[in-house]
């Protein structure tokens, strides 16, 4: 190490996928080299990536969310380097942090009504494993209502609300008392919650695995029924929140909606230090942490950590001095208005949806052309949802544009741009999708054979 860590580095070069396939997820590497996604990436800047050969790429992942703002954003990356050097004091536990403070105080006005008390914590999951806590705490309930298609992260809570049997089968029992409705049903939702023993009802303004979005005057009638029937209501905006959807919060859109919790993270990360926030009202925290002697029975080592807390603040300040929210709200009105032109001349999209820059498209077997249905069969009887990667493929081979299917066993395919993402590079992709939907017409043809092929390969593994 005498050399510094990135020479010793150097050193290493080309070694990730073996380490990985050795010591990592085997399973993993080999869904990369499959479809082709075994890229050597060396820089990331802003909206860019670029690997091994030189080659530039657009990214509409963001690492799942998490570089809303770019890749090292300067200002971001200034200010952490500032706390690192400055030999601050960080977590004495015994003492009040002013990172931790002013990031609360920051958080809360964006927030706004009475979430005026933030829980610091490290990830999304765990943002909701503390929001079911405060919620059974409250009412002196266990059970908890969530959505079909629900995510909220993996940990034993979170997975316990996930509305995909795929990601709970094989885990074992999960907490039970957990109850599915399916999303944007209020007769559904009330049936659930009528029963007076819910301690919250749980819900993604927009679903990140289906890119489905809330109902105008849904969020409004939920929070009535959760007050009703005594339960609260909990906004996941993990993914969503901080300017994601073109406001501060997604709930937002909608002006008379006040959640009793609101869960975030990912993009407060600012790309660099994990955190996480559970916004909440007095009438919550003060329940949970009732006096001196319960004053952490809700805690972490890591939670106000400097250099997490200085990546939120970072990043809520780039937020409001580069006007993204706004950004957000113009580029992705922009880019779904286009891509729903687009996805209209090609019969496999069945729809484009989503919010500010958090957006989807969706595929379905062609209701006309006979020799499309086939082909949609074709590939079907191989594996369900390998059309997506009929799509993401040459997105990436063709056109350097990083993107993935929403989730397991589905044919959306989510697309999450940097809430700093300029014009000329929503057209980038826009360019490359009205390409890569007229190549998936021309059946037979080399897309279908590609993917016909991928199928095969999958079914044999
Ligand atoms: N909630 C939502 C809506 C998410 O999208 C995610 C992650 O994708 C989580 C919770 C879990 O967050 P993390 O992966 O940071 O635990």
């Amino acid at each position: 190490m005498d050399n510094g860590l990135l020479s010793w580095l150097k050193g290493q070069e080309g070694r990730a996928f073996e380490l990985h396939d050795e010591h990592v997820n085997p399973a993993f590497v080999k869904m990369l080299r499959t479809i082709g996604f075994d890229k050597r990436y060396v820089r990331g800047q802003g909206p860019y990536l670029w690997d091994d050969q030189g080659n530039k790429y657009l990214d509409l992942l963001t690492g799942w969310g998490v570089f809303a703002l770019g890749r090292n954003h300067p200002k971001i990356q200034k200010a952490l380097v500032e706390i690192i050097n400055a030999d601050l004091p960080n977590l004495v536990r015994m003492s009040c942090s002013p990172l931790s403070g002013l990031a609360a105080e920051m958080l809360t006005k964006h927030a706004g009504g009475d979430l005026s008390r933030v829980f610091f914590c490290n990830s999304g999951t765990e943002t909701i494993e503390g929001a079911l806590k405060f919620a059974r705490c409250v009412t002196g309930r266990q059970d908890v209502v969530y959505c079909d298609h629900a995510f909220h992260g993996l940990t034993g809570g979170a997975l316990a609300i996930n509305g995909a049997d795929f990601f709970r089968e094989r885990f074992g029992a999960l907490t039970p008392g957990t109850r599915k409705v399916p999303f944007n049903d209020l007769a559904a939702l009330e049936a659930a919650l009528s029963t007076k023993t819910a301690a919250a009802f749980v819900i993604e303004p927009v679903q990140g695995k289906s890119c489905e979005v809330v109902a105008d005057g849904y969020l409004a009638a939920a929070q009535r029924l959760c007050k009703k029937y005594g339960s609260l209501l909990v906004i996941d905006e993990v993914q969503t929140g901080l300017g994601r959807t073109g406001k501060w919060f997604c709930y937002q859109h909608w002006a008379e909606v006040q959640p009793d919790i609101v869960c975030c993270a990912k993009a407060l990360s600012g790309g660099f230090v994990p955190v996480g926030a559970i916004i909440t009202t007095p009438r919550v925290m003060d329940c949970v942490f009732s006096g001196m002697e319960r004053c952490v029975v809700h805690s972490n080592t890591f939670g106000q950590n400097d250099l997490a807390m200085a990546a939120a603040i970072a990043s809520l300040r780039v937020i409001e001095e580069e006007k993204l929210v706004e950004n957000a709200a113009t580029m992705g009105e922009y880019a779904m208005t286009r891509l729903r032109e687009i996805g209209k001349t090609c019969p496999f999209v069945s729809d484009v949806r989503g919010k500010g820059l958090m957006f989807g498209i969706d595929f379905a077997r062609p209701k006309d052309s006979m020799k499309l249905k086939l082909a949609w069969d074709m590939v079907h009887k191989l594996n369900f949802g390998v059309f997506g990667q009929m799509i993401i493929i040459p997105l990436l081979q063709k056109h350097r544009i990083l993107t993935q299917v929403a989730g397991y066993h589905t044919e959306v395919i989510k697309f999450l741009p940097p809430i700093t993402v300029s014009k000329d590079d929503v057209d980038w992709f826009l360019n490359a999708m009205t390409d890569v939907l007229a190549d998936v017409q021309r059946f037979p043809g080399a897309a279908w054979d590609t993917v016909s092929t991928l199928a095969k390969r999958a079914v044999m593994a």
